[in-house]
């Protein structure tokens, strides 16, 4: 049974939009191009980080290309990739004091260290297990979230990198404001990062591969790249605004449903919770059976479009689980198709179109997309 509303994620777009990003880090200045992290925390963005992660797993890599690295957010992430059977590499990002570090040795994940209490616990859950534990180390260069601070490393590295079953393999910092070409900060956080390699024989920091750049700083500035990239929101085919990348990109999520109703209303009528949207002229309206629950924004109302019969129709209403939409200018009828993200006709809504009506980031449309929601592979 699949309802009405219901997202398609097309994996071959995913394996294209891989492929895209490995063709423009391939055109880097010499050496080797830069391995990809494969960012699927949150699950892959909404898009089912499982079948995202087999994906990669199977058809990313090429004939010599190594297969990605795959990024999540906490343990608990990295432990379903495993129970779901994928084998790749497996970096967790993130803050490890309130997780279950024994999901980290039980099922071979990377974990970040970035504060000296993170490495003081991990060497002694190591030392437990008798085992040596591969880490990457996270350097705050200016986002002030999770890492060393960049100017206080030589206090702080040495407990770190003298720790018997820790073992550096990677330092990273991550950018606050890589899409925003006009914020100093970018400069700033590049430089600081730069300074912390050119010391590192000094910090101790020999051998480590090194990486920084998500989507928008791998876009924008190849002197980010490093040993390493880590995209997230290229991989689901969408460039964080408002880089326009010469890149070609398929969006993998589309987002789909069906009008369930279509009444009439009369001028100076309202529609839904608040009495908010107030009918100016006639009009005619469709139901559509997806709402605030599936993780539809409530600000939608008056900002939002919707593709029925291939014309934008205004969002009047977000309720919990319905929206009404403005279907004055096409024949709209129960059953038709809508749709809320992707194609229909000529015409296309993009991550970028929701989170620009609504003030946000495209992430967090992708992100937000509700676990009622049932998700169709193709293929
Ligand atoms: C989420 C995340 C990324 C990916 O960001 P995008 O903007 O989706 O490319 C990269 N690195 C870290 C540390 C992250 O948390």
């Amino acid at each position: 049974m699949v309802r009405p509303t219901h997202a398609v994620v097309d994996l071959d777009g995913l394996i294209a939009n891989y492929r895209a990003i490995r063709g423009l880090l391939a055109g880097g200045a010499g050496g080797l191009p830069p391995r990809i992290v494969a960012v699927i925390k949150a699950n892959a963005y909404g898009h089912g980080a499982a079948r995202v992660a087999r994906a990669l797993e199977g058809k990313a890599q090429g004939r010599s290309a190594p297969p990605p690295m795959l990024a999540c957010a906490d343990i608990e992430e990295g432990v379903d990739l495993r129970a779901a059977g994928v084998r790749a590499p497996i970096l967790v990002f993130g803050a490890l004091s309130v997780s279950d570090l024994d999901g980290l040795f039980a099922h071979d994940l990377t974990p970040t260290v970035s504060s000296p209490s993170a490495a003081r616990a991990l060497e002694q859950a190591a030392a437990a297990r008798g085992v040596r534990l591969g880490v990457h180390l996270k350097i705050d260069t200016g986002m002030n979230r999770f890492g060393f601070r960049h100017d206080n490393l030589p206090a702080t590295l040495p407990a770190v990198l003298q720790a018997p079953h820790l073992a550096v393999e990677a330092v990273y910092t991550h950018f606050a404001t890589a899409e925003d070409r006009d914020h100093p900060l970018f400069e700033r956080q590049r430089t600081r990062f730069e300074a912390i390699r050119a010391a590192a024989a000094e910090l101790g920091l020999a051998g480590v591969w090194w990486h920084a750049a998500n989507s928008a700083a791998l876009l924008r500035d190849r002197r980010t790249w490093y040993d390493a990239v880590r995209p997230g929101l290229l991989l689901y085919g969408i460039a964080p605004p408002p880089l326009e990348p010469d890149l070609r990109l398929r969006p993998v999520m589309s987002l789909r449903s069906r009008v369930v109703a279509v009444k009439g209303m009369r001028p100076g009528e309202t529609a839904g919770y608040g009495a908010r949207f107030v009918a100016d002229r006639a009009l005619r309206v469709a139901l559509i059976p997806a709402g605030y629950a599936d993780g539809l924004d409530l600000r939608l109302a008056g900002r939002g479009v919707l593709l029925v019969g291939g014309v934008r129709a205004p969002v009047v209403a977000v309720s919990m689980d319905s929206l009404v939409v403005d279907v004055t200018a096409v024949e709209a009828a129960p059953g038709d198709e809508v749709v809320l993200l992707g194609a229909q006709g000529a015409d296309v809504i993009g991550a970028r179109d929701v989170a620009g009506a609504i003030g946000t980031v495209p992430h967090e449309i992708l992100c937000r997309i509700g676990a009622r929601i049932e998700r169709t592979y193709n293929p």
